[in-house]
């Protein structure tokens, strides 16, 4: 069969489609670039927004239209929504994250072990979701209960996967010829915690028993750190580059929000990273307008983050999620007060990762291009990640794809930097 695999939202959602299109291809099926090619799909749908919600149905509906007969639905809304999933035109399967690993064998009707023994190489999924960079799932589900969010309502109670698992992966992925690893989690700092290990033991094993080129670990919620884990980046290979979400700037927020966090120990945290790895990149996520939010409130978040000085970030307007506690509270902020806010957020983080991104012009580092577009007869222009995850162009007499290249930073563009490769 021609299979089509379609995500949205997080890293773990490309992880898991990543794990399914090896699964599809050790058991003899093709992955395809687009629907229009394929005899079934399988959507990865996400919750985390209205918006992500309202998409993930969208993105049925078009793989509908483009002649697919049989679609799997799975994911976060999918778990949360099955019967209106269910409901969705040409939906044969639905697969809630529970089951979710399980997804080949149960639409195959295959015994669960079918994959278990299979090393086969990692190979890009063609299309939209073709990434030099293999993400790598080793832990999934979340003990906590931040009163915003969906995820934890969907992906169930927090569990990881075990250290020879997971490097089976990476090894696959290297094999593939992958020169980065992507960790990835819906709570990657608890890995570990169901049998007494810490995420620092899994990152000393694969640096330790693997031969990979460069590690990166995805969004760490800063509570499971201590300035101790920063040693790790003694090894270069441990790329420089920290997503801790702050959420809110403001401890009364914080606490409506139950984050296990406040400014003092996240300015602490965010201090001792500085000083432990060189040029570290320190990036964040943002809620703006969560319900209760003052004007006052709103002033020590804007203070806090000035004062943060980020790298970079993402800001999101507070999305009401049926089923959280936030949702069901008073003082909702009206949307465009968020939208407001938010804007205000992301224009002080965009100043600061501006002044951070020009502090390495001049310099030369190594980026790893991730895509590579033909501009004329003459030549590529390729994108890619330094490994403190600053966006880099240059162009070159032919594509380079997944090669990791010495760039010499010349000028800043619009959200990236222009180079030369040495
Ligand atoms: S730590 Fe909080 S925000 Fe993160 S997945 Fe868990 S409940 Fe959600």
């Amino acid at each position: 069969m021609k299979i089509f695999l379609d995500t949205i939202g997080c890293r773990l959602n490309q992880a898991e489609i990543e794990t399914m299109s090896r699964q599809f291809r050790v058991a003899g099926h093709e992955i395809v670039a687009s629907a229009d090619r394929a005899d079934m799909a399988v959507v990865n749908t996400c919750a985390v927004t209205t918006q992500a919600a309202s998409d993930s149905r969208g993105k049925v509906r078009a793989i509908a239209r483009a002649g697919v007969s049989e679609i799997a639905a799975t994911g976060c809304w999918t778990t949360l929504q099955p019967k209106e999933a269910a409901s969705l035109p040409n939906v044969k399967y639905i697969i809630t994250n529970e089951k979710k690993d399980l997804l080949v064998s149960e639409i195959l009707g295959l015994p669960k072990e079918s994959f278990d023994h299979e090393p086969i190489d990692r190979v890009p999924i063609p299309g939209l979701h073709r990434r030099t960079r293999a993400f790598i799932k080793v832990q999934d589900g979340c003990d906590n209960q931040c009163t915003f969010c969906i995820t934890t309502l969907a992906r169930g109670e927090g569990r990881s996967r075990h250290i020879g698992d997971v490097i089976r992966d990476v090894n696959s992925a290297l094999a593939g010829g992958s020169k980065e690893i992507v960790l990835t989690g819906v709570h990657l700092g608890s890995w570990g915690n169901d049998f007494g290990l810490h995420l620092r033991d899994l990152v000393k094993a694969l640096l330790q028993d693997t031969d990979l080129r460069r590690l990166r670990l995805s969004s760490l919620e800063p509570w499971d750190l201590d300035a101790d884990f920063f040693s790790l980046w003694e090894d270069a290979r441990l790329m420089p580059h920290l997503h801790l979400p702050l959420q809110s700037g403001s401890d009364s927020t914080l606490k409506r929000m139950a984050r296990k966090t406040t400014t003092d120990s996240f300015r602490e945290l965010v201090d001792a990273a500085r000083a432990a790895i060189c040029d570290v990149a320190v990036t964040t996520d943002l809620i703006a307008g969560f319900p209760g939010e003052t004007e006052a409130e709103f002033a020590e978040t804007l203070g806090f983050v000035t004062e943060m000085n980020f790298s970079g970030g993402h800001v999101f307007s507070y999305s009401p999620r049926p089923g959280t506690g936030a949702a069901r509270m008073k003082g909702q902020v009206k949307p465009e007060l968020r939208k407001k806010r938010n804007r205000i957020l992301q224009e002080s983080i965009e100043r600061s990762a501006r002044s951070y991104r020009e502090r390495f012009i001049g310099k030369s580092m190594p980026v790893l291009w991730e895509s590579t577009t033909e501009y004329d007869e003459f030549g590529w222009r390729m994108e890619g990640w330094t490994g403190n995850y600053l966006r880099v162009s240059a162009t070159a007499p032919s594509p380079r794809w997944n090669e990791l290249d010495n760039v010499f930073l010349q000028e800043m563009g619009e959200g990236v930097i222009r180079g030369e490769i040495h």
